[in-house]
C-alpha cells in the first residue's frame, strides 16, 4: 500500500470478519473498521474538512484516535495527535499552532481542553469521544458538547479521495526537537509506511499474531507501531492505559507483540509470579525511546528466556525507529557488548558519525553527533521552515542531537545527548520550556533545569534556582506553580538553590557542572 488508509482496504479485502481493533469491550473487525473510517471521512467532510485540512486528537489510546487518522488520511487531510498530559496553556498552543478545524477530545481530558480552547481566538469545533470509541461510544459526560456518536449518526460514507501523494502529511506529532518549543513533525503516509516496512523486514508479525497498542499514540512509538500492526494485517488491542497488570493480562490473553518504554519494564518484572509467568509467552517485546539500563535488561533476559527482546533507537522526525538491536544479538555471549548498543540500520537507512563542528564524517569508534537519513524522515516541522533547515541537512540527513559512536561491524552505540533535553520515562522534556516557567515566578531570579539520573524513570527533572534573597521557596507551592503551566512529567521532582549558577567563558549556564554537582553533592 502507498497511503495509509489502504491499510483496512486491504484487510477487509483479506478477511473481512477477522479482528482489526479490540478496546475495552469494543471490538471492529476489518470491514467495520473500513466501514466506520468511511463514515467518519464523510462527516469530515460536512464539517469541511477535505485535502490539506487538520483536525486534532486528544485523549487517552483508544479506537477513536486511529479511526480519525484513518478517515483524515483518505480525505487528504492530517491528524495532529496531541500529547493529553499537557498543561492547558500549552494544550492551547498546540491547538493553536496544528491549524486544527475539529478537535476529537476524550471525555477525560475535557476539563483541560475547555480551558485551553476558551483563550483561543478561532478554536476548532470540538466533538467529545467516548472510553472505548467504538460503536457504543460518546455515551461519556459529554456535557452538552457535541459527541463522536452524534457526529458520526448522520454522516454518509465517503471513499478516500483518488488523487492524494504519499508525500502528503498525514499525521502530524509534537516534539520539542533538538531546541525550544514544541514544533509540529510532519509525517508522510510514505514515511510512516516505509517505516513499518521496515520495521517488518527485522522481526515476524503476521495475521496469526496479535499485537498490544501500549505507548500513546501522540508519540512516534505509539502511533507508527500501531499503523505496523495494520501492514502485518495483525489485530491490535489498544490499552487505554497502560500498567503492568493490564499489559500482562494483555498476554494472558494472546497477545504475542508489543512495545514499550525502558521504565516500564521494572513494573512487569516485579508483578508477581502470575504476570510474570503470562508476560513470559509474548514472542516479542520491542522496546526504546530512551535509554535502556544493562541490569534491568540482563533481568529480563534471564526471567524471560523464551522473549525475542528487540531494541529501537528511533525518533519522532523520523516517522519510527532509525536502528534496530535484533533479538539474536540480545543472546549473543559472543558480543556480548552489544548489548549496551541500540543495534544496527534498520532496512533503508543510513547512519553516520559526524564532527558536531565541522560536519566531517568521523571514522568508526570516534564520537559525535549521529546523523541519520531515512525514508520515514519528516517533511518538515509545521510553519517552521527555519528549525527545519536547522534540523535536516540539504542532502536530506536527520542531525538527531544524540551523540553516538558507529563500530567496525555498524553498530550504533547512543552515548549521550548533544541536545539539552530529558527524557524521563520516555516522555521527552525541554529545560528551556521549564525554565521558562519557573522564572515568570515572583522569587524565582534564575533558574537552571537538568536532567538527573533516576533508577525508576531513567531521569527525572531537577531545577537549580536562584532566589530573589536566597531563600528556597517552598517546593509545594513551586510545584503547584508549575503544575498549572506545565505537563506533571516537566514539573521539577527536586529543587536545589545556589547563589549563582555556574557560567562558562560565552556566558552560557554550565549544565555539565550541575550535574557534576548533583552526582557528587558533597564536592
Ligand atoms: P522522540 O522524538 O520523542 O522519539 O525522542 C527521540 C530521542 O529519544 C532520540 O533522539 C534519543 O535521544 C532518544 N532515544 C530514542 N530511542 C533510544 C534508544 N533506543 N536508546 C537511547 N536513546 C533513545
Ligand atoms: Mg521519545
Amino acid at each position: 500500500p502507498r497511503l495509509l488508509h489502504e491499510l483496512p482496504d486491504r484487510g477487509a479485502a483479506r478477511a473481512p470478519d477477522a479482528e482489526a481493533l479490540v478496546c475495552g469491550g469494543a471490538r471492529l473487525t476489518w470491514s467495520d473498521l473500513r466501514s466506520r473510517a468511511d463514515l467518519l471521512r464523510g462527516a469530515l467532510r460536512t464539517a469541511g474538512v477535505d485535502r490539506g485540512g487538520r483536525v486534532a486528537v486528544v485523549g487517552r489510546n483508544g479506537l477513536a484516535c486511529l479511526e480519525t487518522v484513518l478517515a483524515a488520511a483518505g480525505a487528504g487531510a492530517a491528524t495532529a495527535i496531541l500529547n493529553w498530559r499537557l498543561a492547558p496553556p500549552e494544550l492551547a498552543h498546540v491547538i493553536a499552532d496544528s491549524g486544527a478545524t475539529v478537535l476529537f477530545a476524550d471525555a477525560a481530558v475535557l476539563d483541560a481542553v475547555r480551558t485551553a480552547l476558551g483563550t483561543l481566538d478561532a478554536p476548532p469545533r470540538l466533538v467529545v469521544t467516548g472510553d472505548g470509541a467504538g460503536p457504543a461510544d460518546g455515551a461519556g459526560p459529554a456535557d452538552g458538547a457535541e459527541t463522536y456518536a452524534a457526529l458520526l449518526d448522520p454522516a454518509e460514507p465517503l471513499a478516500a479521495r483518488d488523487d492524494l501523494d504519499p508525500d502528503d502529511t498525514c499525521v502530524i506529532l509534537y516534539t520539542s526537537g533538538t531546541t525550544g518549543s514544541p514544533k509540529g513533525a510532519e509525517l508522510t503516509h510514505r514515511g510512516l509506511l516505509e517505516q513499518s516496512a521496515a520495521l517488518l523486514a527485522v522481526l515476524s508479525m503476521g495475521p496469526a499474531d496479535r499485537s498490544v497498542a501500549v505507548l500513546p499514540f501522540f508519540h512516534v512509538g505509539g502511533v507508527c507501531y500501531a499503523v505496523t500492526a495494520l501492514l502485518a494485517g495483525a489485530p491490535t488491542v489498544v490499552l487505554r492505559e497502560a500498567t503492568p497488570e493490564a499489559m500482562c493480562a494483555a498476554v494472558a490473553d494472546g497477545a504475542t507483540h508489543l512495545l514499550l518504554v525502558p521504565a516500564m519494564l521494572p513494573g512487569i518484572l516485579a508483578a508477581g509470579p502470575d504476570a510474570v509467568a503470562a508476560f513470559g509467552r509474548l514472542r516479542y517485546c520491542l522496546y526504546g525511546a530512551s535509554p535502556m539500563p544493562l541490569p534491568v535488561l540482563r533481568r529480563a533476559l534471564a526471567l524471560f528466556p523464551g522473549i525475542r527482546f528487540l531494541q529501537l533507537y528511533g525518533m519522532t522526525e523520523l516517522s519510527g525507529a532509525a536502528t534496530a538491536l535484533a533479538p539474536e544479538a540480545h543472546r549473543d555471549p559472543a558480543h556480548a557488548h552489544r548489548l549496551a548498543s541500540a543495534g544496527r540500520p534498520m532496512p533503508g537507512v543510513e547512519a553516520r558519525v559526524v564532527d558536531p563542528a565541522t560536519r566531517a564524517e568521523l571514522p568508526p569508534g570516534r564520537r559525535g553527533e549521529l546523523w541519520i537519513r531515512s525514508p520515514g524522515r519528516m517533511k518538515g516541522y509545521l510553519g517552521n521552515p527555519a528549525a527545519t533547515a536547522e534540523t535536516v541537512t540539504d542532502d536530506g540527513w536527520l542531525r538527531t542531537g544524540d551523540l553516538a559512536r558507529i563500530d567496525e561491524d555498524g553498530y550504533v552505540f547512543v552515548e549521550d545527548r548533544l541536545k539539552d533535553l530529558i527524557i524521563t520515562g520516555g516522555e521527552n522534556v525541554c529545560p528551556a520550556e521549564v525554565e521558562r516557567v519557573l522564572v515568570e515566578h515572583p522569587a524565582v531570579v534564575e533558574a537552571a533545569v537538568i536532567g538527573v539520573p533516576d533508577e525508576k524513570w531513567g531521569e527525572t527533572v531537577r531545577a537549580v534556582l536562584v532566589t530573589a534573597d536566597g531563600v528556597p521557596v517552598d517546593p509545594a507551592e513551586l510545584r503547584a506553580f508549575c503544575r498549572e503551566r506545565l505537563a506533571g512529567f516537566k514539573c521539577p521532582t527536586s529543587v536545589g538553590t545556589v547563589a549563582a549558577l555556574p557560567r562558562n567563558a560565552t556566558g552560557k549556564i554550565d549544565k555539565n557542572a550541575l550535574r557534576a554537582a548533583v552526582a557528587r553533592p558533597d564536592a
